[in-house]
């Protein structure tokens, strides 16, 4: 059984902060991680691996650039099998259609039978591009995942829903997409991060994944959606301070406060 888990590496988020003059982000120095999306799914792939070593591969697969290499470095630490790297300047500026596409067409070129993606990656925060490529795949999609189970060759998943979880099996090939809780990651090892540096990562560019691509649908050029301003938002004003108010009279300055606003 293969697994490709796709990896995306991005900028810690909880480490970026505002610089109070511009009301830019302050990027320099902001760490590099493994989405914790896809960390989780790749823990859930080693421990599908875990029950059945000898028959299990697991493939780390990230789009991006150069750098992306360390995150799959990662991967390998904590056990993935095999990391691929989708990276061609043809194919920065993508958005979630022409990443997606370009993501399907590297795993077309793999014999997958599980395809894990993380439910949302903490920069971009779409969580479209997992879906996409199980539609671009034809193949079945679950999303929101809180646990993964693989039992006589069927999945079971867990679904997280708002106020609700459906427990659904499936048959393979399958996409899922997995929510940061749903597996604890375990810790690269020493061994692991010493073998992972070692190990090859397969870098495959435009020429070859080519022919399982349309060229107008990657890049910049082939993204349908456009950044076309980006800013942050402005801070909250000062909330008022109302006194000397009976309980009633204060619920009822509540109320009509929460009425102007069009909240309730
Ligand atoms: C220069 C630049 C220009 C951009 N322009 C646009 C634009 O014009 N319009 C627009 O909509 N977006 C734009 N983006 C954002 C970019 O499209 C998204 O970061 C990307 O499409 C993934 O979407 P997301 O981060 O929301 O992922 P999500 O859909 O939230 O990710 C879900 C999961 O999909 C997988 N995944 C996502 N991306 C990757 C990846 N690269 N490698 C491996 N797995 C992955 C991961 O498992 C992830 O957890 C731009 C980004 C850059 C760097």
């Amino acid at each position: 059984m293969n697994i490709v888990v796709c990896v995306k590496q991005v900028p810690d988020t909880t480490e970026v902060r505002l610089d109070p003059k511009t009301n830019t982000l302050i990027r320099e120095g902001v760490p590099s991680i493994i989405n914790p999306d896809d960390l989780s799914g790749l823990e859930v792939a080693l421990r599908i691996k875990d029950q059945d070593p000898e028959n299990v591969k697991v493939y780390a697969l990230s789009m991006g650039p150069n750098q992306a290499e360390y995150a799959l470095r990662e991967a390998l630490a904590m056990g993935a099998d095999e990391a691929i790297l989708v990276s061609d300047r043809a194919f920065g500026g993508a958005d979630t259609w022409a990443t997606s596409c370009t993501i399907t067409a590297a795993i077309e070129h793999i014999d997958y039978d599980l395809v894990i993606a993380g439910r949302q990656a903490i920069d971009g925060d779409t969580a479209q591009v997992g879906p996409q490529i199980a539609r671009h795949l034809n193949i079945p999609a679950i999303s929101y995942a809180e646990d993964v189970k693989v039992e006589d060759g069927k999945v079971i998943v867990k679904r997280q829903f708002e106020d609700r979880y459906h427990i659904l099996e499936a048959d393979m090939p399958l996409l899922i997409t997995t929510l940061a809780e749903c597996a604890q990651p375990r810790y690269m090892t020493i061994r692991g991060i010493y073998e992972a540096q070692e190990k090859p990562i397969t870098v495959w560019g435009l020429k070859d994944i080519e022919d399982k691509l349309d060229l107008s649908n990657i890049g910049l050029k082939g993204s349908p959606t456009r950044v076309k301003q980006s800013f942050p938002k402005q801070g909250k004003a000062a909330g008022v301070l109302l006194t000397d108010l009976t309980a009633d009279e204060a619920a009822q300055a509540i109320l009509a406060k929460l009425k102007e606003k069009y909240i309730i």
